[in-house]
């Protein structure tokens, strides 16, 4: 029986003289690979429609083995402006990737694909900058895995996490789950665990920046370099989470910890009155 449902792009590789093989993130099979024939003759139904970014309507018959061939695809929804702005078009291929990781093939995604639909249309037309949306993106995506960091309360016993008098650092433990309180992260450094510390700042930032409303947060921008620290904080937790590097993370994780003590105290976000 045939299958039409909307798709996003996550690969395409050629395959054979004038073939490709693709792969698509569909909301109700998953992950899913294709055949599509002849897609690199500029006379093929195909050429130039199966593009990143776009969600596509796309028609198969699934195979219990092999590829079976992509029959029909066309767009739904463009997103043209991605591919004209460096920083936007690089967030979404993070997106992609990240959407390629997490999806196993005849499981159904739906959240996922909605994740990461919404987030390309901000990239495509929205108000933030693509740093900041990558940023939003990524919470989520640590929350759908079920992996999101403990960020306000310790990981360990559930209890919140009160901030030591005068510190500015308070212990993280990837391997523990996120934040941790000062008994708990001494019980975890006891049994062999690593654990570092993060600003503050970071964590608080991140927490409340995910849930903060767009038009609220384009008013109020966080500082570019607190961005980047939650980034950095979110690329290495998925980093450990995933046990491999993305390759679209690999120039951003490959410079040194943007949360190192030596980096000095990190930028303060005071979110505004959130009415949501
Ligand atoms: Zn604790």
């Amino acid at each position: 029986m045939t299958v039409p449902t909307q798709a996003l792009l996550l690969r395409r590789t050629p395959f054979g003289e004038s073939s490709l093989v693709v792969r698509l993130l569909t909301p109700d099979q998953g992950r899913v690979d294709l055949v599509a024939k002849g897609a690199y003759r500029t006379t093929s139904r195909f050429f130039a429609v199966l593009d990143w970014f776009h969600t596509l309507q796309v028609a198969f018959k699934p195979r219990a083995h092999g590829l079976a061939p992509l029959q029909s695809a066309s767009w739904e929804k463009r997103r043209k402006q991605m591919t004209g702005l460096r920083a936007r078009y690089v967030a979404g291929l993070t997106v992609l990737e990240l959407c390629d990781v997490a999806a196993q093939p005849g499981s159904p995604e739906p959240q996922l694909f909605k994740l990461a639909s919404r987030c390309l249309d901000h990239l495509n037309g929205g108000v933030l900058p693509a740093d900041l949306e990558l940023l939003i993106f990524e919470a989520h995506f640590l929350e759908l895995l079920g992996v999101a960091p403990a960020l306000m309360h310790c990981a360990s016993c559930g209890e919140h996490a009160d901030t030591p008098h005068g510190a500015d650092r308070v212990p993280f433990s990837a391997g523990s789950g996120g934040r941790l309180c000062p008994t708990c992260a001494r019980g975890a450094r006891r049994s062999g665990r690593r654990v570092g510390t993060l600003p503050i700042q970071v964590l608080e930032a991140a927490h409340s920046i995910p849930s903060m409303v767009r038009n609220l947060l384009a008013c109020t921008l966080p500082d570019e370099d607190l961005v980047l620290r939650i980034r950095d904080l979110h690329g290495r937790y998925l980093d450990y989470h995933l046990e491999s590097r993305l390759r679209s993370q690999q120039t951003f994780l490959g410079t040194t910890h943007r949360n190192a003590p030596e980096r000095g105290p990190a930028p303060s976000f005071a979110p505004p009155y959130n009415p949501a």
